[in-house]
């Protein structure tokens, strides 16, 4: 299956983990070009060396700080200005600092919202315009299970932000609906990523134990539902989330 030959993609938070995964399954589908947009400029210097060496994708790195405005619109530009078009926006960047109740300020709670939400809000405004023009767009939003659950570890905001994404998504999909555009959400469990590596073995353990599948999904297994729902099989679906978490919420 190639159906992303035509197609250009942005990639938030493409450098690592789950990001980088889906950036790779682009790049191995044919897709024409990529815009991974991340704080990390080594990681993604590497990984479009890697890609350009591996595929025939073409791919451009655009440092931007997700949650600022200004940034975020000048890497749409930049895609714009290179590729011409966007097709298929992936709000992925996120981060999830271990932070106890007691800790909770209105400061970490706001900048936490910033990056794992409004980012998505801001990315989404910027690419919308050139979708509209096509009359085709794909938005692929990341929640997380703490999104049902509430905050499996780390800062209250983190599920809170999570739930936003999927509102935000249920939004987009009702309003763009007549313009072929579909907003979709894949919400990850626990994902064997620099993220959760940053929690500890003993959290790791315990996320295990939490999906009835006794084990952490790879990078890989998530970026395969991000790809469902960018290529043409996914095209009656719009306002969905797909959860992929080796069934963690059934207990
Ligand atoms: P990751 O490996 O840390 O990748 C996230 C990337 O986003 C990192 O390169 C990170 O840089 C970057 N980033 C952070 N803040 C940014 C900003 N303001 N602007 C641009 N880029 C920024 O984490 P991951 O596990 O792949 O997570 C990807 C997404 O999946 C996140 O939204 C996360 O909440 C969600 N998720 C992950 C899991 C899991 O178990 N892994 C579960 C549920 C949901 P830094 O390394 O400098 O922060």
């Amino acid at each position: 299956m190639n159906d992303l030959k035509n197609k250009v993609a942005i990639v938030t938070g493409g450098a690592s983990g789950i990001g980088r995964s889906v950036a790779e399954l682009f790049a191995l589908q044919n897709i024409s070009a990529l815009t991974i947009a991340d704080i990390q400029s080594d990681l993604m210097h590497e990984l479009s060396i890697d890609l350009e060496k591996r595929f025939d994708s073409k791919v451009l790195i655009s440092k931007t700080d997700v949650s600022n405005q200004a940034a975020v619109n000048q890497m749409v530009q930049q895609t714009i200005d290179c590729f011409g078009q966007v097709d298929i926006l992936v709000n992925n960047a996120g981060i999830c600092p271990m932070v106890p109740w007691e800790e909770t300020t209105l400061e970490n709670w706001n900048q936490l919202l910033s990056v794992n939400l409004t980012s998505a809000f801001l990315c989404s405004q910027a690419v919308l315009p050139y979708m509209r023009e096509k009359k085709y767009g794909r938005l692929i939003h990341i929640s997380s299970v703490g999104a049902f659950i509430g905050s499996v570890t780390g800062h209250v905001a983190y599920g809170v932000s999570k739930a936003g994404i999927i509102a935000l998504s249920k939004y987009l999909a009702k309003q763009f609906a007549s313009e072929k555009i579909l907003s979709n959400v894949v919400s990850p469990g626990s994902i064997d990523t620099p993220i959760t590596e940053s929690f500890g073995e003993e959290n790791k353990k315990r996320f295990r134990e939490f999906s009835p599948l006794k084990r952490q999904g790879t990078p890989q297994e998530l970026a395969e539902a991000v790809l469902f729902l960018a290529g043409s099989g996914s095209s009656y679906i719009t306002g969905s989330t797909i959860h992929v978490n080796g069934g963690s919420l059934l207990i």
